[in-house]
């Protein structure tokens, strides 16, 4: 395998572009290397700008669950670019859209399009001070819940427990309303609550995906949620990476739990930017222009995003893919656990759905710190070598693999021997 044109392109993308990337982890830094670019993609495989080919579970990190370039999605599209690219006015399929959303979700009575999970987040942050009149928020060591500023704290790496920025350039006041609490840990939510009476709310990913995948403890939502609310605080249920990829309804409908809040993004838009948040009549009508919480976007509902949307969603709903990803994480987890112990590697999988983890330690990963214990060297050299067998998986040690319905069992074999292949060289380091 050639990578003589990533090479080439990244070289030259580092004059005019930060790194030669538009999202950090695309730069590969924390497995090392050149990143590969990328020149096309269709069905469950990806191709690089080498002209090599691998089965992808990075999937644009979530959003292209039925693969690439999906018929209906492409025709959906091309049938929307015929009718112009934005208005600056309101489109029926805003309204279609809306209605798939929130008939999904249990709690949604109204919902509105953003452009992206970092915006969507931020605005259900500003909705549920605008609601319950206080200004706190408490967030879990280790999820992430974008870029804003509020929330770079202990968003996945370093600074765990404290409230301080998580990156420069965030000032100390941008998270001085910013509280900290341990994954799965009820009781650090509840010491915030005892000490403080202006907390407005609580957000968490209802299964993490940005520490690696981290599954919440049995009942640990529901109980989280009930505390939340008896405390006179909202729960907002950050779904940018498990709306419709969990289940069509979200992590919400398999834990049993009912969002205040809910924050979509990634799969929504298709692979187009969009996110949304939503929520029951009563607190979205304190957005405005129903009510005093301004939020706004020039291409908010663009209607080609809405357009792949809709497509997506419809295709979803039909193909209804949820038990088959079910069997084929199971599948994985196995070959990888297998593949571990036949080389003598520790190796802890966690898997909800169509996401999955391995993790390269011996010890069971239930929060952020126990992640961390995670060997990523190991996890590097084992990237590499996945790359090297024609296997896309997500650069770092805590980015979940996302599995796409257009995924065969041939795609699983060559996973399986490219397994093989890696844990070998692992064990040899
Ligand atoms: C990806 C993600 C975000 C941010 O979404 P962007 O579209 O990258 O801004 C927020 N929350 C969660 C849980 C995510 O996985």
């Amino acid at each position: 395998m050639s990578y003589k044109n990533s090479k080439k392109l990244y070289k030259k993308g580092l004059k005019h572009l930060v790194g030669a990337v538009n999202s950090p982890v695309r730069a590969f830094a924390s497995v090392g290397g050149n990143p590969l670019f990328i020149k096309k993609a269709k069905g469950s495989k990806i191709t690089d700008v080498d002209g090599n080919s691998y089965v992808d579970y990075v999937l644009s990190y979530g959003p292209m669950i039925l693969g690439h370039r999906h018929k209906k999605v492409q025709k959906a599209i091309t049938k929307a670019l015929k009718n112009g690219y934005t208005f600056g006015a309101s489109t029926n399929n805003e309204i279609k859209l809306a209605k798939i959303v929130c008939n999904a979700f249990l709690g949604m009575d109204k919902v509105r399009f953003v452009n992206s999970g970092t915006e969507a987040v931020l605005s259900a942050i500003r909705l549920a001070r605008a609601f319950t009149g206080k200004n706190k928020i408490i967030k879990f060591a280790g999820c992430y819940h974008g870029h804003s500023d509020a929330l770079l704290v202990a968003a996945g790496s370093g600074l765990a427990t404290l409230s301080l920025p998580g990156s420069k350039g965030v000032p100390e006041g941008a998270v001085q309303n910013t509280l900290i609490a341990n994954y799965n840990d009820l009781e650090s939510v509840k010491a915030h609550f005892e000490k403080d009476d202006d907390i407005a709310g609580v957000i968490i990913e209802p299964i993490a995906g940005n520490m690696g995948v981290v599954l919440p403890k049995e009942n640990f939502l529901k109980e989280l949620k009930e505390y939340v609310n008896a405390k006179g605080g909202v729960l907002i249920v950050d779904e940018v990476m498990t709306g419709f990829r969990s289940t069509f309804g979200g992590a919400q409908e398999l834990l049993g739990v009912e969002a205040d809040i809910t924050c979509l993004g990634k799969v929504i838009g298709g692979g187009f930017p969009v996110g949304a948040y939503g929520a029951r009549n009563e607190i979205m009508k304190m957005v405005a222009p129903l009510g005093e919480m301004y939020q706004a976007g020039t291409l908010s509902g663009n209607p080609i995003a809405m357009a792949a949307g809709i497509a997506t969603l419809k295709e979803l709903k039909k193909q209804n893919p949820y038990k088959q990803f079910e069997e084929t994480a199971k599948i994985l987890e196995v070959i990888l656990t297998e593949t571990a112990k036949k080389y003598n590697i520790n190796l802890t999988v966690n898997r909800f759905g169509s996401m999955l983890n391995p993790f390269f330690t011996n010890t069971e990963v239930t929060n952020f710190k126990e992640a961390q214990q995670s060997d990523t060297k190991k996890f590097a050299v084992f990237f590499w070598e996945m790359i090297h067998n024609g296997i896309f998986l997500p650069p770092s040690q805590f980015e979940a693999w996302f599995l796409s319905s257009a995924l065969s069992e041939k795609d699983i074999k060559k996973t399986a021997e490219a397994i093989d292949k890696a844990m070998e060289t692992v064990a040899k380091m």
